[in-house]
């Protein structure tokens, strides 16, 4: 007897799955996944929460590792400090970054999106788990949200949606450890709320934006908002190794029949990898920008090619590449093109870091002023100057004459004291006996100290009368 072989629906390339026919959207309820990778991805989990709790906590040089004030514009990686002033750190940073995920996504694909992304692993990881605890799976979910409102209803829905806003305001408060550090954050618990009400309404913004994107948004932050997510179609290529089914094995699919020889590939139609789909996708279809490689179809499938007695692995971590040739290839020119140019940028920021100086200061003769000859035989010329704090600590710096005796007179009172990131300015004359000047301009060295430690040299120049 013939066995029917299913072809394949083409009609997915016509619309978004997120959408329905009619225009609306199509709410999803992804079968609870289970499995080895499943299982190595809530391992994962821990780990991920685990740092990503405890790391504002931790503090190196009395400052924590890790701050990112996006509104004062200081950031802190991994216990260096960029505030304002290093405009070049901050760039080289934000470049070499985007490189890097560049690179990584080429090679890897959306490793970081089902593995690592705080959107994917508070969503599934946390808030599904949470609807799976109260709701059931699917099928109840589906069968809960048609029913009428009883008690019951009440009672889950309540509790689900009460858990929900709790979460989202310790997710919110994550958020704002890592802007304004916790010892900022937690001033709103031992003070009065009202001294830190902008702060307070921050939190209870960033609350509702949380809820609203993991009851409501969910899977359309990763498919419709995530600029990353867009971006795929550029970053990836055939070598790109990502959860992929294996076309060459599976097709022509169709049903499995008892005792029947099997004129098809190794996939039964089974629909079990799209039921487990959080983005609702059939892998099946090839590399869809909607899929975060969550591996749930990768589990799915493996679970019924045991029970068919059919080898696992025809969803798996694989580029299309390897599918179709049967070949790996991950150094392919484009990766090492995109090395090339991040060993450059490291090379530079490298440069940059160890070129650093806790202080940038400026000093310029006054506009329009001459030199001064003095009684006593001197040179006298006014200078303005400026001098920047780049640390994120307060600091008295002195500024000193290197290469020629002198003396430096602060015009007014002198106060070099500079607040964190502060700046300080001013105008100031330096003095030189006519003795120490052999041309009408000479090159002045000074630098800036912290007691006796120079953070800086610099130069200027010195004007007097010729002989
Ligand atoms: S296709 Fe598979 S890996 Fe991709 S989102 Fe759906 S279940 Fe996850
Ligand atoms: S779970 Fe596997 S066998 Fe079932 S439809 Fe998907 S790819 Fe085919």
């Amino acid at each position: 007897m013939k066995t029917a072989i299913t072809i394949p629906d083409d009609s997915f390339r016509d619309h978004f799955n997120e959408v329905s026919e009619r225009g609306k959207r199509n709410w999803f309820y992804p079968q609870k996944p289970k499995g080895n990778w499943h299982t190595r991805r809530v391992l994962f989990t821990i780990l991920i929460l685990t740092l990503l709790f405890a790391v504002p906590f931790v503090r190196f040089h009395d400052q924590p590792i890790l701050l990112f004030n996006v509104l004062e514009r200081k950031f802190i990686i991994f216990g260096m400090f960029i505030g304002p002033q290093d405009y070049w750190l901050f760039g080289l940073t934000m470049l070499s970054f985007m490189v890097f995920i560049v690179l990584f996504t080429t090679i890897f694909g959306r490793l970081w999106c089902g593995w690592a992304c705080p959107q994917t692993v508070f969503m599934e990881m946390v808030f599904r788990k949470i609807e799976y605890a109260i709701e059931g799976d699917a099928t109840k979910q589906k069968l809960l949200n048609k029913a009428p409102w009883t008690n019951e209803k009440i009672m889950k829905k309540g509790t689900k949606y009460a858990l929900f806003l709790l979460i989202s305001f310790v997710i919110a408060n994550l958020l704002l450890s890592y802007v304004l550090g916790v010892d900022e954050l937690s001033k709103i618990i031992h003070e009065p709320i009202a001294d830190h009400l902008p702060l307070f309404l921050g939190i209870l913004a960033f609350t509702a934006v949380f809820y609203f994107n993991f009851a409501w948004l969910r899977d359309q932050a990763c498919t419709v908002v995530c600029p990353y997510g867009r971006l795929q179609s550029v970053f990836i290529d055939r070598h790109t190794i990502t959860v992929a089914y294996d076309h060459e094995r599976g097709e022509p699919r169709g049903k499995i029949h008892k005792n029947q020889e099997r004129p098809e590939g190794d996939c039964v139609n089974c629909y079990q990898c799209v039921a487990v789909c959080p983005t609702g996708i059939d892998i099946r279809n090839g590399l869809q920008m909607e899929c975060v490689n969550c591996t749930a179809c990768i589990d799915a499938c493996d679970s019924i090619m045991d029970k068919v007695g059919f080898a696992p692995g025809l969803i798996r971590y694989t580029s299309e590449n390897a599918i179709v040739t049967k070949t790996n290839k991950l150094i392919t020119p484009r990766v090492i093109g995109y090395v090339a140019v991040l060993l450059l940028l490291w090379s530079a920021l490298g440069f940059v870091i160890a070129s650093r100086t806790d202080t940038e200061t400026s000093l310029l003769r006054a506009p329009g002023s001459q030199y001064i000859e003095n009684k006593d035989g001197t040179i006298s010329n006014l200078y303005t100057f400026k001098i920047f704090n780049k640390t994120n600590k307060a600091l008295m710096p002195t500024i000193k004459l290197e290469n020629v005796e002198g003396k430096m007179i602060f015009a007014g009172k002198p106060d070099l004291q500079l607040t964190a990131t502060g700046m300080v300015e001013g105008t100031l004359f330096i003095t030189i006996p006519k003795s120490e000047l052999r041309e009408r301009k000479t090159k002045l060295t000074l630098a800036t100290y912290r007691g006796s430690e120079k953070l800086e040299s610099f130069k200027t120049t010195f004007l007097a009368p010729e002989e």
